[in-house]
């Protein structure tokens, strides 16, 4: 670590920004020049959102023991625990005998385990009368299966009273202000076009940023979520695609009423309906996904051929981007059942939220294998934003060859070759992402439609 006196991290959310705090504050002496396309919070980044689930309750121990770790950390920040909502989160699903179920009992005692000293946390739902009472209250009376013309989905479940969510984008604005607290941080706002290598080696040299400007450091930390793509070869490590979220405005006594339910997530059908926060509530699918397929110069400094990849398309390049109608149709069937009052309603506003996968769903935190000083940080896998506490003292221990040998292993660019299963961390439903430009819609049209 001593010989890395200047790093630059290209990308300010959660993996870069805290990578940044945890080095200024084990290396004083040393400089570290944080580099993004815009000032965090980014309005596009994957680490920015008007919500993020904070929960516990991981199939796999190490994560369940880091996610706990980090919650403590987030409810003892003084400024960032501001953010916090502890409103729980309950976990169901449809009661088949599956992979949700399995993934749905294992998380179901990672929360026991988390709650032992405190069983009031924990509240079970033993029947879907039961899971839609648990947001709607006591008296409320769900929609019999006569009119939703099948079975129910919502039917088995447990609310986990100690989990809850954070908004997501005053939490990075806050920790960007922390980084500008530290006098070897500097921040510069321009796209990183290239990285450029010493010539005739795998040698990293500097970055050549889109406005003609140039920066040397001794290591390049890749932390660019979702884009990082394009600036070194990530073979099949990481697979980008998107995911889709939607707003509907609420009433006054809409929020009063669900004020008090908890992020309610259904594992089978990948819904999770978040509560009333700031007038409006949001609801995501975990899908297969969006991709946006593109073809690029390979980057990586010894090859010359040309390489295919899924690249974000986001609300800033295409800005009446809309939700693909199949996203739509999936949706309101699940609040037909569990939310009938927005089953018609017009969403606010629709975004696809861009995800960096790893085949296994452990983050890659690891040296690009064909470049020299190139640090991958990345394949978030849709659950690494609660580790935001953690993760930058984790990737220094890495880079000190302090880090536990498990993680280094869960976590190293090796573990993901040739999987094809992940570990139930942040699951997936099964199924391929589908082209974005075939099947996105225009929000002058959908807008206000239904
Ligand atoms: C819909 C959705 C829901 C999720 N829910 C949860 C949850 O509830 N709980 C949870 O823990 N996790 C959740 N996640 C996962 C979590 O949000 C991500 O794992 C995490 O935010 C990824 O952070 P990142 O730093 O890798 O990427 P980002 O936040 O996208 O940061 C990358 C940054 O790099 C910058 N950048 C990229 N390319 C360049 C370039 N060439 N030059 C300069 N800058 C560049 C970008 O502008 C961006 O700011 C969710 C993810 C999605 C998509």
């Amino acid at each position: 670590m001593d010989s890395y006196k200047e790093v630059i991290i290209i990308g300010a959310g959660i993996f870069g920004i805290s990578t940044a705090i945890a080095l200024a504050q084990r290396y004083p002496n040393s400089k570290i020049h944080v580099i993004d396309r815009f000032e965090p919070p980014v309005p596009d980044a994957t680490s920015v959102d008007t919500t993020r689930c904070i929960r516990v309750d991981y199939k796999d121990p190490i994560y369940f023991k880091l996610a706990c770790e980090s919650l403590k950390k987030i409810k003892d920040d003084p400024i960032i625990s501001k953010f916090f909502h502890q409103n729980g989160m309950a976990f169901t699903y449809d009661g088949n005998h599956d992979k949700w179920e399995s993934i749905f009992l294992t998380g179901k005692e990672s929360a026991e385990k988390a709650n032992a000293n405190q069983l009031d946390k924990m509240v079970y739902l033993n029947s879907s009368n039961e899971v839609f009472k648990s947001i709607h209250g006591e008296n409320s009376i769900p929609n019999c299966k006569n009119c939703l013309g099948r079975e129910t989905w919502w039917n088995y479940g447990y609310r986990n009273l100690s989990n809850g969510f954070i908004d997501a984008e005053l939490s990075m604005k806050a920790y960007y202000e922390r980084a500008k607290t530290f006098n070897n941080i500097k921040f510069t706002f321009n796209e990183v076009d290239s990285l450029q290598y010493y010539p005739g080696t795998k040698k990293f040299k500097s970055v050549l940023l889109k406005n003609g400007k140039s920066f040397s450091s001794d290591l390049v930390i890749i932390a660019a979520g979702a884009w990082s793509g394009k600036l070194v070869n990530l073979q099949n490590i990481c697979t980008m695609s998107a995911i889709e979220v939607g707003w509907f405005k609420l009433t006054p006594e809409e929020c009063e009423k669900w004020k008090n339910m908890s992020i309610t997530t259904n594992l089978s059908t990948g819904i999770n309906l978040f509560p009333p926060y700031k007038g409006e509530t949001k609801v995501l699918r975990r899908s297969p996904g969006y991709k946006n397929t593109i073809q690029i110069e390979n980057p990586n400094p010894t090859e010359s051929n040309k390489i295919t990849i899924s690249y974000p398309r986001t609300t800033i390049s295409n800005p009446s981007d809309w939700m693909p109608e199949e996203a739509e149709n999936i949706i309101r069937e699940n609040l037909k059942e569990i939310m009938p009052p927005l089953y018609k309603r017009p969403f606010d506003r629709t975004k696809l939220c861009w995800l960096t996968q790893t085949p296994s769903a452990n983050f890659l935190i690891d040296y690009h294998p064909e470049c020299e000083n190139v640090l991958l940080a990345t394949g978030g896998s849709a659950h690494a934003w609660k580790f935001v506490p953690i993760l930058g003292d984790k990737i220094v221990d890495f880079m000190e060859g302090n880090l536990d040998p498990k993680l280094v292993e869960m976590w190293s660019w090796n573990e993901k070759i040739g999987l094809t299963v992940d570990n139930g961390s942040a699951p997936r439903m099964e199924g391929k992402a589908l082209e974005m430009k075939n099947v996105m819609r225009n929000s002058t049209k959908e807008k206000g439609r239904f």
